[in-house]
């Protein structure tokens, strides 16, 4: 039997293609999601990592299915893009809470079955912006700066239980997030990628899947750009 794998917001997008190579693996794999139900062949969860009652009740449904998570992702991501003097308090909490917050809900949770297991990878989805920041993104670009000093302090708390956490920072990928872009906006980023194209979703998945594979267990407090050269330098 595989390992017991948990994907916040892995009913789609980034989080899916996440899902579907670790189940590729023959891990069991459970996501999240809210309200939408699981896509075919996964186990799926209702959960707002913004409720630690909801986020403790998820887990426990999901090990009492698939045991003991052993790998972690922390995707689940919104973004409410605005400037800096127009960005009220409840914008910039809201993100902060969902994808910061959110993660640190997930990871104490995850940690305490990690801790019995003596081994476990959590993998956090941040963002090339978390690193070089975004103009109209402070509370996104914050949240996912936050989320390297969440990884690091975990990866020292936990590593010699063999606990290791890292963070993946994509750039633009294909998903109902970057949909949203107009054309021109696209024609712009893509001016400024190295690989003058958009991720696929998979493309960010195979390197979540190999931070939490054997081949990468010497690797914590790592922060792995999946940017096609965009973020260059940080
Ligand atoms: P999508 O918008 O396609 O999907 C977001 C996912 O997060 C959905 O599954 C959504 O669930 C879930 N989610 C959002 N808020 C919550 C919440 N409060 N509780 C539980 N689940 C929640 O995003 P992507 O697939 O594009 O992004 C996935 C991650 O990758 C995010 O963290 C994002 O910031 C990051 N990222 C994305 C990039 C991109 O270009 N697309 C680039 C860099 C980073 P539901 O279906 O219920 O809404």
């Amino acid at each position: 039997m595989g390992r017991s794998v948990l994907v916040t917001g892995g009913n789609r997008g980034i989080g899916l293609a996440i899902a579907r190579a670790f189940q590729a693996a023959g891990d069991e794999v459970a996501v999240t999601h809210r309200g939408s139900g699981a896509p075919d062949g996964l186990r799926g969860v209702q959960c707002d990592v913004t409720d630690a009652e909801q986020v403790s009740a998820a887990f426990d449904e999901v090990e009492a299915a698939q045991g003991r998570v052993e790998v972690l992702v922390s995707n689940a991501g919104i973004t409410d893009d605005g400037l800096l003097l127009r960005m009220g308090e409840e914008q910039f909490g809201r993100v902060l809470d969902a994808n910061l917050a959110g993660s640190y809900r997930v990871a104490k949770r995850a940690a305490s079955s990690m801790l019995r297991l003596k081994r476990g990878r959590m993998v956090f989805v941040s963002s090339v912006v978390g690193l070089s920041g975004g103009a109209g993104q402070a509370n996104y670009a914050a949240s996912k700066a936050g989320l390297v000093g969440l990884a690091r302090s975990i990866a020292r708390e936990l590593g010699s239980r063999s606990i290791t956490a890292n963070v993946v920072a994509p750039g633009f990928v294909t998903t109902d997030m970057t949909d949203a872009l107009s054309e021109e906006r696209k024609k712009e980023i893509f001016a400024q990628v190295p690989l003058a194209r958009f991720a696929e979703p998979e493309e960010v998945a195979s390197t979540v899947a190999w931070l939490a594979s054997d081949a990468a267990a010497y690797v914590t407090g790592a922060v792995i750009p999946v940017d096609g050269g965009l973020g260059m330098g940080h």
